[in-house]
């Protein structure tokens, strides 16, 4: 019969392991132990706190805007917060974002946006603090000093194939998201093939999870559910995610990007208590898109970050690899399914993503889908550019491509990006 530990055991095993009193080897060993028992609500609320004190804690006293923070669980081609950055800061709330780079077929922001010439993503901790106050958004990797015990965790859940365990995961990224200090948290836990949870059920209960550890610390926490079956928008690779993001807050994105950075905008803003009521808080990030705000807010955080964005606008990283491989349908009829995972495995295998934590990515490397579920094709017609280096091969590039399209003869039911939106909604 397994007995409970107790917070101070789990504070005095996650110091010991910060301090490197406590090897790796039994770190691995307890990690396997929850792996398998999983947590009881007390011993995770001690563990993502025990995380979350292992370093570096921002607090925004005396901000005279609401704290708001993101989190993606990680999709494909999931560009969500290159856009609702500058759109709930343009909208008055504060946005301070401590963002990840890829990991396993998930892309992160801060390699997304290393593809925007000048643009510097180690801000340390004063100038960080210093531009949410000015700009109301910044965006930074995580330094060393935040959370580290996470880091050296994340790491050896890795080796020892412990990574997928839900009280883990949520300990995890709540840790992250309390040390970074909002008072408003809105999680995204993608399900699909394309992301970590597979299942809804399971998704579901992550989301649940991470709701009530962020409640627990009293901020106010809401989760969606969303599908990562297929990618997101049009766009997959660095770059080309960067420009999708561009073109959206220039009035110009697919509707699926759109829909969510307007719900999850929404969301903030009625939870962070800028505006009450639904309708008042869509109508408002609606207006802050499509009046070219949010674009605006976009071009002040890149500016105060050094970066130069009309240089990345006329001369992307995927422009410079010369012209796309082409993929064009074999057969006509409807799109009705594109793998995410295959895809981002394809773009992985290109250069466009990492297989180990050390490896440098091709920002250029990358898919612009040009049809989307539902959309239909005649034979021969393209459905997907891919930009890869040009000693790729274009016949096995395109084929290992359209192993991840399915061709129907119908016109499939078009399919909801959110799927639950009622997580935290208290
Ligand atoms: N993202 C994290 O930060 N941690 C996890 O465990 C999984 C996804």
């Amino acid at each position: 019969m397994a007995r409970a530990h107790s917070s101070d055991e789990i504070r005095g095993l996650v110091e010991g392991f910060t301090e490197a009193t406590v090897p790796d080897y039994q770190m691995a060993a307890w990690l396997m132990a929850v792996y398998f028992q999983g947590l009881d609500d007390l011993e995770l609320s001690a563990l993502t706190d025990s995380l979350m004190n292992s370093g570096r804690r921002y607090s925004w006293d005396g901000m005279d805007r609401p704290i708001v923070d993101k989190h993606s669980s990680g999709g494909v081609g999931d560009k969500t917060s290159l856009v609702l950055i500058p759109l709930v800061a343009a909208c008055g709330l504060a946005i301070p974002k401590i963002s990840g780079r890829g990991l396993g077929l998930t892309g992160g922001t801060v390699d997304k946006l290393e593809s925007i010439p000048g643009m510097k993503l180690n801000l340390d901790a004063e100038t960080f603090k210093a531009q949410v106050e000015s700009v109301g958004a910044a965006i930074v990797g995580q330094s060393a000093d935040f959370v580290p015990a996470d880091g050296g965790i994340y790491a050896l859940r890795e080796l020892t194939s412990t990574t997928d365990s839900i009280p883990l995961i949520a300990a995890s990224i709540m840790s992250k998201k309390l040390a970074t200090g909002a008072d408003t948290i809105l999680l995204d836990v993608k399900v699909g093939s394309g992301a970590f949870m597979r299942d809804l059920a399971e998704a579901r209960l992550l989301a649940k999870t991470m709701v009530s550890l962020g409640t627990r610390a009293g901020r106010k926490t809401r989760a969606f559910v969303s599908s990562m079956d297929n990618p997101l928008g049009h766009a997959i690779g660095n770059s080309l995610e960067v420009a999708e993001a561009i073109e959206t807050l220039r009035g110009d994105g697919p509707s699926d990007l759109v829909e969510l950075a307007i719900t999850f905008a929404a969301a903030l803003i009625r939870d962070s208590g800028l505006r009450s009521a639904p309708r008042a808080a869509r109508e408002l990030a609606e207006r802050m898109l499509s009046g070219g705000y949010a674009y605006e807010k976009l071009e002040e955080l890149v500016e105060a970050q050094g970066g130069n964005l009309e240089a990345f606008v006329q001369s992307p990283a995927h422009d410079k690899l010369g012209s796309p491989i082409v993929a064009c349908a074999p057969l006509s009829g409807y799109i009705s399914g594109i793998d995410a995972r295959c895809v981002a495995l394809l773009v992985r295998s290109l250069g466009g993503g990492r297989m180990q934590k050390s490896d440098s990515i091709s920002p250029g490397v990358g898919i612009r889908l040009l049809k989307k579920i539902g959309d239909s094709v005649q034979a021969g017609e393209v459905v997907a550019e891919i930009y890869a280096q040009p000693s790729a091969s274009e016949v096995m590039v395109s084929s290992a491509f359209l192993e991840a399209v399915e061709i129907g003869e119908s016109r499939p039911l078009p399919i909801a990006t959110v799927l639950s939106n009622d997580v935290g909604d208290n």
